[in-house]
Order: C-alpha cells, then sequence, then structure tokens
C-alpha cells in the first residue's frame, strides 16, 4: 500500500497507545514554534498524576511532575528524602506519560539518595528562592517578614550575594533545570530591571552555560523578563518551560511562549531530559 503522509500519520495515531510522546504534541500550526510543548515544572500537591493527566491542556503539553527532595529539614507538603522514598514516587509515576523529576531544596538535598537512585530520574530542577538567613539557616525569600530574617539593609549588597548564589547552586548542585529563574523578593521585585544589570544577568547565564543547566522561562511570574532572556539567548543557553502549576493549573504557558516566539527560539534551543549516562546527577562528583 503506497501510504500517503496524511494516512501514515493517521495509522501510527491509531497504534499510539497512552504514552506516546508524538499523538501528544501540539501542532506546531497552534503556537507557531517549531517545537512540541513542555511544561517541565508541575506539582501533584493536592491532587493526583490520573487528575492531573486529565485536564485539556494535557493533550497539548506534556508534563514534567516534580516532587521536592532534599532533607527532612524543608517544609513542604511532602518532601522526599532517601532512595526509598524516591523509588515509591518513581513507581507511581511509572507507565504515565509524563517525565519524572523532582525539585531540590537547599544544597544538601542529595545526601539521602545514591547517585544510582537519582539517575532514575529524567531530570532534577531547583531554583534560588531559599537563601541563608541572618542565623545562617535555609529561610524561604518569599516569606512576609523576609527583612527581619536575611540581611537586606543594602539591597545593592543583597543583589550581588544573591547572583553568587545563583552561581554557587549552578556551579555545585547536580541540576538540570533552573527554576523560576530571576526571581526577586519582594523588597527587590518592583525594581527588577535595575537590578538585574547585564553584568549580573551574564554571571548567571555564564554558569548555566557552563555546567550545562537550563533557565526555565516561567509563566507563572512571567519571568525571565526580556532584556534578561535576550543576553541568555545570546550565550546559547538553553531554556525550559515551567508553570510551577498547582491543580488545576498546570501546563498553561501562555507568557513562555509569547516569550520564546518574540526570542525566535527553536528546537535546539530547548532544554529535554538528558541520556542516561548525561543527567546532571551522573556527570556530578560528590563532594
Ligand atoms: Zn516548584
Amino acid at each position: 500500500m503506497n501510504m500517503t503522509r496524511r494516512t501514515f500519520i493517521a495509522s501510527a495515531t491509531a497504534a499510539c497507545v497512552a504514552p506516546c510522546l508524538r499523538a501528544e504534541e501540539k501542532p506546531a500550526t497552534t503556537t507557531g514554534l517549531d517545537f512540541p510543548l513542555m511544561d517541565f515544572h508541575v506539582h501533584l500537591d493536592k491532587s493526583t498524576i490520573d487528575a492531573v493527566l486529565a485536564l485539556p491542556q494535557a493533550r497539548g503539553v506534556k508534563f514534567g511532575i516534580v516532587e521536592h527532595a532534599g532533607t527532612k529539614e524543608n517544609d513542604y507538603p511532602v518532601v522526599l528524602s532517601n532512595d526509598a522514598e524516591l523509588k515509591g514516587y518513581l513507581d507511581m509515576l511509572a507507565g504515565k506519560p509524563v517525565f519524572r523529576g523532582v525539585q531540590a531544596e537547599w544544597i544538601d538535598w542529595t545526601s539521602g539518595f545514591s547517585t544510582q537512585a537519582l539517575a532514575k530520574l529524567d531530570y532534577v530542577l531547583t531554583d534560588t528562592m531559599t537563601f541563608p538567613g541572618k542565623d545562617g539557616r535555609r529561610t524561604k525569600l518569599w516569606l512576609k517578614d523576609v527583612e527581619s530574617l536575611v540581611d537586606m539593609a543594602d539591597k545593592q549588597v543583597f543583589m550581588d550575594r544573591f547572583v553568587d548564589w545563583h552561581v554557587k547552586i549552578i556551579s555545585e548542585q547536580p541540576i538540570d533545570i533552573l527554576g523560576n529563574t530571576s526571581w526577586l523578593p519582594a523588597p527587590l521585585a518592583a525594581d527588577y530591571d535595575a537590578f538585574w544589570t547585564p553584568a549580573r544577568i551574564r554571571k548567571v547565564v555564564d554558569a548555566a552555560v557552563k555546567h550545562r543547566v537550563a533557565l526555565e522561562i516561567s509563566s507563572s511570574y512571567k519571568l525571565p523578563k526580556l532584556p534578561f532572556l535576550k543576553i541568555a539567548k545570546a550565550t546559547g543557553v538553553k531554556f525550559s518551560f515551567g508553570s510551577n502549576g498547582r491543580y488545576p493549573k498546570m501546563g498553561l504557558l501562555d507568557y513562555s511562549i509569547a516569550t520564546a516566539k518574540e526570542l525566535g527560539l527553536k528546537r535546539s534551543d530547548m532544554f529535554v531530559p538528558a541520556p542516561d549516562g548525561e543527567k546532571a546527577v551522573q556527570r556530578w562528583k560528590r563532594g
């Protein structure tokens, strides 16, 4: 039988059972982008994988699920802390048409896991939103009383420390994606353009290129802003899209799509999980 492209696609789709990436790809004509949509920052908090996969956006966007991972000192609804808990999480997602990731917490998160167990993940995402407080302990920068917990008396000095914190995490932690890229705590957020100078942006972006860490374009925070992203793109860094979504708000990527179009991002600019042997946790040397 002489198969035309159309009949080939129709038969391939019909033969495709649930975990089939091609069938889930949103047609390029829908977004104007030449790559399929993937939301690598989806939280299952207060929901289940089956409920999330029943959402209409799950037909056009492939999800990467991230559970929090780290020591029990971290305060989240679920924190995976050891190989057994990680295995339970991976088993729960086995056979589902999603990528399986974690959102790493703080800089001691690997301590409970073997490298072998971490290598079963598709990727590791983290962010810089927890920072050393005045007492040296992990402090959430989004807390209302953050200025009483973290020294921000001189905001420029804080910003330099915050950029160094980005570089430290990117260069020392075995991560594939930096989530919530360029987010600033409330006391600085209104002056985003002034605090994110080109020199500071370059420090973060150069570290990301050097250590093969992708930068997330966050649709929940609508960050980074375009001037940041233009400098990032010029260096050849990879990007990922993320909603940081809790049910039912995952897969909503309007800001990520709009900025990708504005920047002219192509398939080759986008993060995809590394093949076995090349994941960040496998390239990393335990200190
Ligand atoms: Zn998150």
